[in-house]
């Protein structure tokens, strides 16, 4: 069993996060519930932050809040620092009902719709990270409307493909994301955005991967950028005042995955930059990160109360939480796997084999397959780890289930950040359909 940020087995032998017992938050919230560890949060915050400083580089880290987008938990983006990534209008909303800085807000996603563009216009962000033709054609026609300026940086697919354990180069990447480094589309891409009045090239975007526990990915991809960026500034005079490298560094969901240290990717990713840099003899760029699942992910833990349970004599226990698939559709999608423990009979012995499922009508909304627990009964509180990032912000109402809350906890303090959905909730968008009656 290992245990995350402040999260520790207290005297009464339950589990306790932030210093708040875990039995407490479920007797004020209920079950299921996401408890974030606020600390933790801060803490890899600081961590990403920290090298950058140490290295004496002007740097940006930004949260990207499709991990996890609620008010507070950017408010809390806003506290440490960091800048935001939105991927739509709806958590642009967000970060800007948060009262985030809009100079700190950069845009993506590869179908942003003229409505969306119009919002980051009128509030003023940061940057747009543009990802294609139709994009840049849409910005120009807008801004030139509305006589507003932009800052852009154009997303590129570099051909390299990292995942967890290693990273796959290709002359052509096959994705819906970005302009290709290497069939000519990135250069058209520039010279648009070059020609246009409004809109101004800050400088190149790309993502890479996520869950990734290497840094050899982040070094070819600074160095397939910086051999074109040497090319362009032949070509077109441009120089690119910012290099952002994206995110996707890996968290440690169970036992076997190895991560590493927020501060050995920044320092891998500083020197890589720092060495082509010297190598074109170009001024050190702004670097940019994007951290998502790796400030938010190991932070949050979600609690279920035990219900039904089931033997299939010789094969398998079953033991049913009440929730599943709609608060946590990673495992289901992805075959993700995470570990838990018993949160009210921490101090026991877990060692009673039994997978959980969740429950929804589907036989694949399983969350844990085999996992050792004291022997559970109806009623028992399982915590399951690392689920801060794309649990709440992929969660859904599949079969009307109502969204768990969501509470931060930290010095023994508990608030509540999203309430939890109720019935009424559930039917509120519902309009009744009565034949012959025309609305
Ligand atoms: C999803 C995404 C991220 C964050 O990825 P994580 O794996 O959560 O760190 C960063 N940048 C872009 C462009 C993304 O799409």
């Amino acid at each position: 069993m290992f245990l995350h940020g402040t999260s520790r087995q207290n005297k009464l032998g339950h589990l306790e996060i932030g210093g708040v017992d875990a039995l407490y938050l479920v007797e004020h919230y209920g079950t299921p519930l996401y408890v974030y560890d606020v600390a933790l949060i801060r803490e890899r915050a600081k961590s990403f932050k920290q090298a950058f400083i140490d290295a004496d580089l002007k740097a940006q880290v930004a949260y990207a809040s499709k991990a996890f987008s609620s008010v507070a938990m950017i408010q809390l983006a806003e506290q440490e620092g960091l800048s935001l990534d939105v991927v739509s209008g709806g958590e642009l909303f967000t970060a800007v009902s948060a009262g985030f800085p809009a100079d700190r807000i950069h845009f993506h996603g590869n179908n942003k719709s003229r409505e969306e563009l119009q919002m980051a216009l009128d509030h003023q962000i940061g940057c747009i990270v543009v990802d294609n033709f139709h994009e840049i054609s849409l910005l120009a026609e807008l801004c030139r409307k509305s006589g507003r300026a932009m800052d852009v940086l154009l997303r590129i697919t570099p051909g390299v493909e990292a995942h967890t354990h290693d990273y796959i180069t290709t002359g052509q990447e096959d994705s819906k994301f970005g302009f290709d480094l290497h069939n000519g589309q990135i250069e058209k891409a520039i010279e648009q955005v070059l020609q246009s009045d409004h809109i101004r090239l800050l400088g190149v975007h790309c993502h890479i991967g996520s869950q990734i526990f290497d840094t050899a990915g982040f070094v070819l991809a600074a160095e397939k950028i910086f051999a074109k960026l040497n090319e362009w500034r032949e070509s077109f005079g441009f120089v690119s005042e910012v290099l952002n490298l994206g995110g996707g560094f890996g968290i440690r969901y169970t036992e076997e995955d190895e991560p590493l240290h927020p501060a050995v990717y920044v320092e891998k990713i500083i020197e890589a930059v720092k060495e082509n840099a010297e190598l074109y003899a170009f001024d050190i760029p702004e670097i940019w990160i994007e951290p998502g699942r790796s400030l938010v992910g190991d932070a949050g833990t979600t609690l279920y109360t035990i219900g039904s349970q089931k033997e299939v004599p010789g094969t398998r226990k079953y033991a049913a939480v009440d929730g599943g698939m709609s608060d946590n559709i990673r495992p289901a999608l992805y075959q993700a796997k995470y570990e838990a423990v018993s949160a009210n009979r921490i101090s026991e012995h877990h060692d009673t084999t039994v997978s959980i499922a969740g429950k929804c009508c589907e036989s694949g909304d399983m969350l844990i397959w085999d996992i050792d627990l004291p022997e559970v009964k109806e009623g028992d509180l399982l915590a399951v780890f690392c689920t801060g990032a794309y649990g709440y912000s992929m969660a859904n109402n599949y079969n009307r289930i109502p969204r768990p809350a969501v509470v931060f906890v930290e010095d023994g303090e508990a608030h509540l950040v999203i309430k939890r959905e109720t019935y009424e909730d559930i039917v509120k968008l519902d309009l009744p359909f009565k034949t012959g009656v025309k609305q």
